[in-house]
């Protein structure tokens, strides 16, 4: 079926490799909304907004007729500011569902995040969907990323529209903006002198194409049918490595 895309947070790390991807199988209606502009493609329409302003994202996905909406979109993992997280992760993205319900879009992807199952302390090994959100999240981020993506699944059936969330672990890849950056930041500060640990954890992580390619397929398969409707996903390259 021929989509009208919009990908929210389409000028960040994942939401760009998404954009490219779909520009890359010949998708001819793709929408962007961002609270900057980073990329400036003659084919692609771009909204500037900020998605914890209603009016701003359900202007852009009535306007574009969107049909599915792909939520990149959060402050970076390592904010400081937790009044952010609790705006943007979930009151914002009470502002794409209800935008969603009220335009009749068919299906709404959420990038979630593998840490929504983590309380910061306790062993996960081989872990599947199955496992539950923890009583106390490990800090603001996980639990808003926790509370964006109930509120997403507990949407799915209003008005018709199919939902779905993904959870990758930490994203790695070209035009990384968070983890590289981060460990040189790490190196350059000095702070390597000292282990916490057998130096034996392991971690997952997910390169960004695979991230991005999970998404567009999320859309593709979306349905009541196969079951992937009101589920959430865990997205990982499947070899832990040492951390
Ligand atoms: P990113 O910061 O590169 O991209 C996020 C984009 O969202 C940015 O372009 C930003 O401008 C936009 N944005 C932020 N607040 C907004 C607002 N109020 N209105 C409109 N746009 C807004 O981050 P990323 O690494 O691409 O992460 C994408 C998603 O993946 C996020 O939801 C994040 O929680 C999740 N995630 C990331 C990682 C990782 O390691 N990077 C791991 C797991 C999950």
């Amino acid at each position: 079926m021929v989509e009208n895309y919009l990908i929210i947070g389409g000028d960040g790390f994942v939401g760009r490799w998404v954009v490219e991807l779909l520009i890359k199988r010949g998708e001819t209606s793709i929408t962007v909304f961002d609270i900057v502009q980073r990329y400036f493609d003659k084919e692609i329409k771009h909204y500037q907004g900020d998605l914890t302003n209603y009016d701003d994202i359900s202007e852009c996905i009535e306007k574009e007729n969107i049909t599915a909406v792909i939520h990149t979109a959060s402050p970076p993992h390592d904010g400081k500011f937790e009044e952010l997280f609790w705006k943007v992760n979930v009151e914002g993205t009470k502002n794409v569902i209800e935008a969603c319900v009220k335009c009749g879009v068919k299906k709404l992807v959420y990038t979630s995040s593998s840490s929504v199952v983590y309380d910061g302390y306790s062993e996960l090994i081989n872990t599947d969907e199955t496992a539950p959100y923890p009583e106390k999240h490990m800090n603001v981020y996980n639990e808003t990323k926790a509370t964006g993506e109930k509120l997403i699944l507990e949407a799915n059936g209003r008005n018709g529209l199919l939902t779905c969330a993904l959870r990758p672990c930490g994203i790695f890849g070209p035009n990384d903006r968070q983890a590289i950056p981060g460990f040189i930041k790490v190196m350059e500060q000095g702070q390597t002198k000292f282990q916490i640990g057998n130096n034996e954890n392991l971690v997952d992580w997910t390169y960004v194409e695979n991230c991005a390619y999970a998404h567009i397929l999320a859309v593709d398969k979306l349905s009541v049918e196969n079951q992937t409707a009101g589920e959430a996903f865990f997205i990982t390259n499947g070899t832990p490595v040492p951390f």
